[in-house]
């Protein structure tokens, strides 16, 4: 991948930012898939402040911006990433009031499952087994059978494109299935409004998930969740299944036999197979039921993928 460098005046807007500014930062570590090669520079935000300045420098200087949650949805690059990647990681405060909980972007799902567990609220163990940060889940609107992080919303704080700070209530949104309706805008904090409740019975909800999840989902393997998208009135994991992909391998890369619509890397794979894997297995379900199946996860610099984006 040819590489445009980064401009010496972005790189000097860089060190007003009080986390850390890094180059050449390889990602797959912090990928849930273990894929993907180098961002061109990586920036770890220490505050919303960082994040409005990020926001505004790469904007000025024409420079690709991407913020990294979990990285639980997306493809990266085996070649890596151009441009600057925002990692919220650092900004991992929780703060309770009453029975709201406000969250940093960077502080994951499941800490935060366990955190309000622990204080008697309930309504986020609905989120059990999604592996995302905060900002992650917002953005994607990641839910369950069980419910949606936008039905426990009250307020997201982002910074929009202009990198502007505002606090916005959730009817400002509109959040459909597995998209937050963003806009282009930073989730850096979440506000989530839950209700009392005795702790063990929110344990007891939480393990009945659990147990649901590690039946039907191969949750403790690497993966990046559902490939594809659920065409309308159907499950894209029953058509992959129709069409006999289950355990159908490229590399280190193999469908899933706990659920056809979860592709796992057996710790050797590369985003080149995943991305073969994903033409062979939509043209076998192509062949056998007429579907043409759309991506649901995200893809950085990947190629050859445009006819699986959805329009
Ligand atoms: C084992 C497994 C199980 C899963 N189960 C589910 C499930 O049950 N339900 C479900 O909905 N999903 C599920 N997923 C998919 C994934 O966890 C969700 O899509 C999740 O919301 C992604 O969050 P993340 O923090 O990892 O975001 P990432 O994967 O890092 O990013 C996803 C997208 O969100 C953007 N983004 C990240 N943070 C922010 C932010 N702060 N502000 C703005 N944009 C941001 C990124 O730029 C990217 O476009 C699963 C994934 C795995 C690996």
């Amino acid at each position: 991948m040819s590489l445009s460098p980064i401009p010496d005046a972005l790189r000097l807007a860089l060190t007003a930012v009080r986390g850390a500014v890094r180059d050449h930062v390889p990602l797959a570590p912090s990928s849930h898939l273990r894929i993907g090669g180098p961002a061109q520079c990586l920036v770890e935000a220490a505050t919303e402040q960082d994040v409005a300045w990020v926001v505004r420098a790469c904007r000025e200087h024409g420079v690709p911006l991407r913020v990294l949650g979990g990285a639980s949805n997306i493809l990266i690059a085996d070649e890596g990433v151009a441009g600057v990647v925002l990692s919220l990681e650092r900004l991992n405060r929780v703060v309770r009031d009453g029975t709201r909980l406000c969250a940093g972007a960077g502080v994951t799902v499941p800490s935060l499952i366990r955190l309000s567990r622990e204080q008697g609220l309930a309504g986020l163990e609905v989120l059990t087994g999604v592996p995302a940060q905060v900002g992650g889940a917002v953005a994607m609107n990641a839910g369950t059978r069980e419910g949606e992080t936008f039905d426990l919303l009250e307020s997201i704080l982002v910074v929009d494109r202009d990198g502007e700070l505002s606090e916005l209530r959730r009817d400002a949104f509109q959040a459909r299935y597995r998209d937050g309706g963003l806009a282009g805008r930073i989730v850096v904090s979440a506000t989530f409004e839950l209700r009392e409740d005795d702790p063990r019975a929110i344990r007891e909800r939480f393990e009945t998930y659990l147990r649901y999840r590690n039946a039907t989902q191969p949750i403790t393997e690497r993966s990046i969740g559902c490939v594809f998208r659920n065409p309308p009135g159907d499950a894209a994991g029953r058509l992959i299944e129709r069409a006999g992909c289950k355990l159908l391998r490229d590399g280190g890369i193999s469908v899933s036999g706990k659920h056809a619509n979860y592709f796992v890397n057996d710790g050797s794979g590369s985003s080149a197979e995943f991305v073969r894997l994903i033409h062979t297995v939509a043209g076998r379900v192509a062949d056998n039921s007429g579907v043409g199946l759309e991506l649901e996860i995200k893809t950085w610099d990947v190629r050859g993928l445009d006819e699986f984006m959805a329009p």
